[in-house]
């Protein structure tokens, strides 16, 4: 009879998991063992290794349940089955997992970096990014990655003994990607971007790609036969076509969906296999990509969405009137700093007046900002 195995049933502790990792993630994959470390010292958890206490964190945070009511295209109350922030950084950590997993890298680092990555996101999606960074021109400017540092290093309050989420080196290089520190804050940062953070990056641009079109359609801003240009719809096409002839309407869009996330991903994971490979599964910088023809691909299909969806007459019409409440919130509150909130008030000493503002009226979610600028301005 065989017996059971005793290790396999106990309790798999930290060391389990890193030990596992040693044995089983490629060598240009990062070890949670190896970490670089926290700002702040503090013990290890007996059972979670430190990327996973990362990820928990993230989720945790106030700026993670923020992400339900900022935009990601479409104004959160354009309707309820279009993609919210939420949604997309849910999607992005579910491709992310799916790379991580396929090229043996360390999936609880992707699955972090995907939970953070548009933390520093304003209200109002890229356009509340631009009014803000433009109000900001003489003061270091305004970008979400940074932003989504701030959060996580300053603006998170969980512990009595420092502020922030107090992440590891790898998390936070991975937050700010390619992006130059801001000031005070590139200490214990990682010094080459970890392969993890380069398949989170390209599992964003999978993701907003594909669902961008999805919610165009669903919209009635994008319209099918004009999608039929795009090689990498009609290749998805076609292939569901051959699959499901008489499949309905509704049911195709969501299969074209799923051939389009696969098809990128596959060939993601395909090429970047191969780079690692010539440089001989060292950890480098630029190993995450498209292959060449997919490359032209997507690049075809965003430059699609940018004509087509987000510089529609009507998305365009809610831009400025995004434009219109982030100005007037950032200038009312310049002008009356007294009405921050008591914690942002307090910043204004060490951050200066502009900068604690921009780090108020960012965290903001669509819904709050368009209540306090009702409150403020009664209409
Ligand atoms: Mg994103």
């Amino acid at each position: 009879m065989l017996k059971p195995n005793c290790r396999l049933n106990s309790l798999h502790t930290r060391h389990d998991y890193e030990n596992l990792e040693t044995q089983f993630l490629a060598s240009y994959a990062m070890r949670s063992g190896e970490s670089a470390g926290r700002c702040y010292a503090e013990n290890e958890h007996d059972y979670r290794t430190c990327y996973q206490r990362d990820r928990d964190r993230i989720i945790h945070s106030v700026a993670f349940r923020r992400l339900e009511y900022k935009t990601q295209v479409f104004l959160y109350n354009a309707g309820d089955h279009y993609r919210t922030r939420l949604t997309h950084t849910l999607e992005v950590a579910q491709i992310a997992r799916t790379l991580g997993r396929i090229l043996g890298v360390n999936e609880d680092l992707c699955e972090a970096n995907a939970l953070a990555h548009d933390l520093g996101h304003p209200p109002f999606g890229h356009e509340g990014e631009r009014v803000l960074n433009e109000l900001l021109s003489d003061h270091g400017g305004f970008e979400h990655n940074a932003q989504a540092l701030r959060i996580v290093d300053c603006l998170e309050k969980h512990y009595p003994t420092h502020p922030g989420l107090n992440l590891t080196a790898e998390t936070r290089r991975g937050i700010l990607k390619n992006k130059p520190p801001y000031t005070g804050m590139g200490e214990n940062l990682a010094d080459f971007l970890p392969i993890e953070a380069q398949l989170v990056d390209l599992a964003d641009e999978i993701s907003y790609t594909s669902h961008d079109l999805d919610d165009g359609i669903e919209s009635g801003l994008l319209r099918l036969e004009d999608l039929r240009q795009l090689p990498l719809w009609n290749e998805a096409w076609e292939k569901v076509e051959q699959l499901f002839p008489a499949i309905d309407e509704k049911r195709r869009r969501y299969q074209i969906i799923i051939q389009l996330i696969n098809e990128m991903v596959m060939d993601v994971a395909r090429e970047t296999h191969r780079r690692l490979c010539d440089a001989h599964f060292a950890r480098i910088d630029h190993a995450g990509d498209y292959s060449e023809s997919m490359s032209i691909k997507v690049k075809e299909a965003k430059r699609f969405l940018m004509d087509h969806l987000y510089r529609h007459r009507l998305v365009l019409r809610t831009n400025s009137r995004c434009r219109r409440i982030i100005t007037r919130l950032f200038e009312h509150y310049s002008a009356n700093p007294k009405q921050l909130p008591r914690s942002f008030l307090k910043r204004v000493e060490t951050e200066g007046l502009p900068r604690s503002v921009a780090d108020y009226v960012s965290g903001m979610t669509d819904r709050y900002a368009d209540e306090d600028y009702k409150q403020i301005f009664g209409y």
